[in-house]
């Protein structure tokens, strides 16, 4: 099917529009919702499974005994239990397990085929996938690859949940259900449109869900998601290019394993067209990076030729007195950090880009560094190290699901071991004061400073990548995740 519309002219399209608009608001539901239904179950299981103690010796099928009650096991030569009888678990912490998982299961029948017991006391959302629906999700490790039908379903199906949203309890109609059925009721509309009616009665299910008072109080991403609901609905949120890729790899996945419910030719042709769209919003996004690059090495250019004419005319002023060079280039510093052009610049790539903030922190990292919006409300980390450690591909692409650990740090379940290997501190919004890191006064190398915040949505962004900094022995960070001169008052040299 041709169409020789752009994108954002078919989003034009009122119903399209629609369309579009509870799909990002699927998308911010379930981002509102999954950090609180992992931390819920994570509290839970660590009454079941006291810390420190483990097994990963049981698999699910030697735990679950071979019962055609389970839902599972069928035939006389059941396929589940092939080869593997049941047997108690040697440490004597699977069985009981197993138990409180039925016992928490609304319908008694955990869905034993999606999770591995082998990694129940290490993952809590492998715990949380025997609350999933029973196929489709066998793969998954993370609530963040897991979709809102999913997230929705453990709320569903997992009695705990109960005390924070008494409607659950309401057999096949209640907050979560009508959530769940929107999803559903989308994806297998013919056409990629929303009606006005359709649109204002979806947006209220999804806030309802978020506004039951106990749910409100428990879950501290509630109110935002709420807020960011109603700015959605009322088109005063910019739907970042991301999330119209989220929101159309989602239905694509699910309109292809759709059975022969929906006609053929209009499937075929609702696919063909969000493909479509795909490639456009890739296309564009790729014109998008070749011009803010373009842009990016204009303006370094130029502020490398402002820096040197700068350094010139401090050492023809004053060559003999270091420390009111110290000084003087502290207040260049100062000057180039509200420079007009260099901020008209950077507005502009933020409004359009978040993320590519980082892009220019090689540029001026002093000035840059502070560029943290409501920065107490993030959790801002920072390390420093010795010899550039490529901390970049370890957190690349991770979206923290932050959760506490021993200790009060607060990690993403993807990254957590070679995280804490790279040793971030954190340093706010939990510490009040300054943070310093000090190192031996041998170490003659420079230092390389890394910092990142996490935002309202989980989202990390890097402020400060491998920032190259002259030894002083010592490194302050602030709350808002700027670095400070250090007693001696250190210069940062520049990138390349
Ligand atoms: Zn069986
Ligand atoms: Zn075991």
């Amino acid at each position: 099917m041709a169409c020789s519309k752009h994108y954002t002219k078919w989003f034009e399209e009122k119903d399209n529009r629609n369309w579009l608009k509870v799909s990002v608001g699927l998308i911010i539901t379930k981002r509102g919702l999954a950090p609180f239904v992992e931390n819920t179950l994570d509290t839970w299981k660590n009454v079941q499974v006291a810390p420190g103690t483990n097994c990963s010796a049981c698999s699910t099928a030697e735990l679950v005994p071979c019962d055609h009650r389970n839902k599972i096991c069928k035939g006389k030569h059941c396929k589940f239990h092939q080869g593997v009888t049941y047997r108690p678990c040697p440490n004597k912490i699977c069985d009981a397990f197993r138990q409180e998982i039925i016992t928490q299961h609304r319908f008694k029948g955990p869905s034993w085929r999606n999770t591995n017991a082998r990694d129940w006391c290490s993952n809590t959302w492998e715990v949380a996938k025997a609350f999933l629906p029973p196929d489709g999700y066998d793969k998954i490790t993370t609530s963040d690859d897991t979709d809102l039908n999913g997230v929705v379903s453990v709320l569903i199906n997992c009695l705990l949940f109960e005390q924070y949203i008494p409607d659950l309890a309401i057999d096949g109609n209640n907050v979560g259900t009508k959530v769940r059925d929107i999803g559903r009721k989308l994806r297998h509309a013919s056409k990629l449109e929303v009606t006005d009616a359709d649109l204002k009665q979806w947006f209220d299910d999804m806030r309802a869900l978020f506004l039951v008072p106990k749910h409100l109080a428990a879950n501290t991403n509630a109110q935002n998601t709420v807020d960011l609901l109603n700015k959605l609905e009322t088109d005063n949120l910019q739907i970042e290019r991301t999330d119209i890729m989220a929101a159309i790899n989602d239905v694509v996945t699910s309109l292809e394993h759709l059975s022969s419910t929906i006609d053929p030719e209009a499937l075929n042709d609702t696919i063909d067209k969000l493909h479509e769209i795909k490639q456009e919003i890739e296309k564009e996004a790729e014109e998008h990076r070749r011009t803010i690059d373009v842009l990016a090495n204009e303006k370094k250019t130029e502020l490398k030729q402002l820096a040197i004419d700068l350094t010139d005319d401090i050492e023809k002023k004053s060559q003999n007195d270091q420390h009111r060079q110290t000084k003087f280039e502290e207040d260049i510093l100062r000057e180039v950090k509200p420079c007009k052009e260099v901020n008209e610049v950077f507005e502009t790539i933020k409004a359009k880009s978040g993320p590519i903030i980082s892009m220019f922190q090689d540029l001026f990292s002093r000035t840059l560094t502070t560029h943290v919006g409501n920065q107490f409300k993030h959790t801002i980390y920072a390390m420093i190290d010795f010899e550039l450690v490529v901390v970049d591909n370890i957190i690349k692409d991770v979206e923290a699901s932050a959760r506490s650990i021993d200790g009060g740090f607060e990690y993403s379940t993807k990254v957590s071991s070679r995280y804490s290997q790279a040793g971030f501190k954190e340093i706010a919004p939990e510490r009040n004061a300054r943070e310093p890191f000090r190192y031996s006064s041998s170490v003659a190398k420079p230092v390389f400073i890394w910092i990142y915040f996490v935002d309202q949505n989980n989202k990390y962004y890097w402020l400060c990548k491998g920032l190259k900094r002259i030894p002083d022995q010592s490194v302050f960070v602030d709350r808002d995740g700027k670095v400070n001169d250090a007693k001696y008052g250190t210069l940062f040299t520049p990138a390349n």
